[in-house]
């Protein structure tokens, strides 16, 4: 056991910790990144790691000065490997951080860093990346889901078929390592800051519709933003990388500060909202955001963000993939009253808990084609709002049950087109296809309204869960600024 902290000279970072084993096989030459202690400076050099007669741990203690620190050999060699003993991944070529370091370093990773691994690196898949990061990365990126809804009220249709269908399908795809949800209840105070009771109610009634839909605690972690003041930090810091300009371009913001009549006095807190939500999807390194087409350009400011502090601070942050649905028609699904988005803020909703009648009685006054006035008329299925929840919610299987006469939804448009089928006569069939959608997801809803103090649990133990990985990247970030300045004692030092 070596104990690399007095070996490594001044000014280089030294790591406090101890190599208790590597088994890797060490490339004869790197070239390293080399970082200076004092300014911040980089630089690429080839260093020479030794002649294979010297010791894996020996030969890795004569590499640390030339890049800066022995963390910056074990990111050259072992970018995406396990490092540290609680487990958690390094899922970037980030500077790993000092804490993982304290104690002993089992290095697991390591061990696939061989011929074998290198040899089946796929060198069209990753061109970027050297043979020894390759098959690291392949066997260990982490697939991480960060996704949320604000708790304004209950979830709706809307919710449904723009995220909530995909997160499920993704969650029990297995393709994921991670999955965090999130209620946004600190965003939803962004605009809410007076009405703090209409949030807080509706944490329970977002949690709930969440398990109606099939999220399963066993796979997600649920929980309550707030409770994770690290977001708040992140977003403090990220403030600096976003001009004002910026997010008054962003055309999300545009439009929700047209819709809530904010335009004379915008809180600041509701207009640094897509800065925040950045925080919430880089604290969990999400890989993946399923959403609705509306946060598309929240997704773009947030990799502008990631790219920008990673460009600064060094290569710390995720870049994260926005999922939209497949089907069009769910991208940005209408509200009943022909409004471009069904949304709760706006009250033209057909939510998730409704009853049967209450379902029966919103799709029979939706807004449908307004030149269609009688049933002879020709009429439009674009932009109709019936025939784009037929679009988003109608399976093959419900026509020869709910409308034999027709083949399928492609019979229906033609006949609405062409004049002769009535608006009631399609309300009625939206109606069935709705009542059978929606009939499971009311059903388990109910089941857990009986267990709500289990769904508490699911939010306090999912909040403490993920409470713990914000708290590792918010680490990971001070490190990154360094201003962790009591992790070390680099404020003593006069070079
Ligand atoms: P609010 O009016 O309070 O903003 P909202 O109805 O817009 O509420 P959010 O909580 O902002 O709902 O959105 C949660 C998620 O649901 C986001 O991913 C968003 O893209 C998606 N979503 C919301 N409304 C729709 C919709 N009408 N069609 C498709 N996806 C939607
Ligand atoms: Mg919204």
């Amino acid at each position: 056991m070596i104990n690399m902290t007095r070996k490594i000279p001044r000014p280089y970072n030294a790591v406090r910790g101890e190599i208790t084993r590597c088994t890797t096989l060490l490339p004869r030459s790197l070239t390293l990144r080399a970082r200076g202690a004092c300014n911040g400076a980089r630089s690429s050099r080839p260093v020479q790691a030794g002649n294979s007669g010297a010791s894996t741990t020996e030969r890795l203690r004569r590499l640390a000065p030339a890049a800066g620190s022995l963390q910056g050999v074990l990111l050259r060699l072992f970018p995406f490997a396990v490092f540290c003993e609680n487990q958690r991944y390094c899922t970037r070529s980030a500077r790993v951080c000092q804490p993982r370091f304290s104690g002993k370093i089992p290095l697991s990773g390591g061990k696939n860093v061989d011929e074998a691994a290198a040899s089946a690196y796929n060198k069209e898949k990753y061109p970027a990346l050297s043979p020894f990061e390759a098959p690291q990365k392949e066997r260990y990126m982490k697939q991480i889901i960060l996704t949320g809804d604000r708790p304004t009220g209950r979830l709706h249709v809307g919710h449904y078929v723009g995220s909530l269908k995909e997160r499920v399908a993704l969650q029990n795809s297995g393709k994921f390592d991670e999955i965090y949800i999130m209620i946004a209840d600190a965003q939803a105070l962004t605009d809410n800051a007076e009405h703090p009771e209409k949030v807080r109610q509706n944490i329970m009634n977002v949690a709930l519709d969440y398990l109606a839909c099939g999220l399963d605690p066993e796979k997600s972690t649920l929980f309550i933003q707030s409770m994770i003041p690290e977001l708040t930090e992140l977003t403090f810091y990220y403030m600096n990388l976003v001009t004002v300009s910026r997010v008054q371009r962003n055309p999300t913001v545009k439009a929700e500060i047209q819709m809530r009549n904010f335009e004379a006095s915008i809180p600041v807190g509701f207009f640094c909202y897509p800065i925040s939500q950045a925080a919430d999807i880089t604290a969990f390194r999400a890989t993946a955001v399923p959403v609705g087409e509306d946060q598309l350009p929240m997704l773009e400011q947030c990799k502008e963000i990631v790219h920008k502090f990673n460009a600064v601070y060094g290569d710390t942050l995720v870049d994260p993939q926005i999922i939209l649905p497949k089907n069009q028609a769910c991208l940005r699904l209408p509200g009943i009253d022909g409004k471009a988005k069904m949304s709760k803020s706006l009250g033209n909703c057909i939510y998730l808990s409704d009853s049967p009648e209450d379902i029966r009685t919103k799709v029979m006054s939706m807004f449908t084609d307004p030149t269609h006035l009688r049933r002879e008329d020709p009429g439009h299925t674009e932009g109709n709002p019936v025939f784009i929840y037929l679009d988003a919610f109608c399976r093959p299987e419900y026509f020869p049950e709910f409308l034999p006469e027709y083949s399928g939804l492609d019979e229906l448009k033609a006949h609405y087109q062409r004049g002769g089928l009535g608006d009631v006569k399609v309300k009625k069939f939206l109606n069935n296809v709705l009542q059978a959608e929606l009939a499971p997801i009311r059903q388990r809803r109910e089941d857990w309204e009986k267990r709500l103090p289990d769904v508490y649990e699911i939010l306090r133990a999912g909040s403490e869960t993920a409470r713990k990985t914000a708290a590792a990247t918010l680490h990971d970030v001070r490190h990154a600024m360094r201003i962790d300045y009591f992790e070390d004692n680099n404020l003593l030092r006069k070079d």
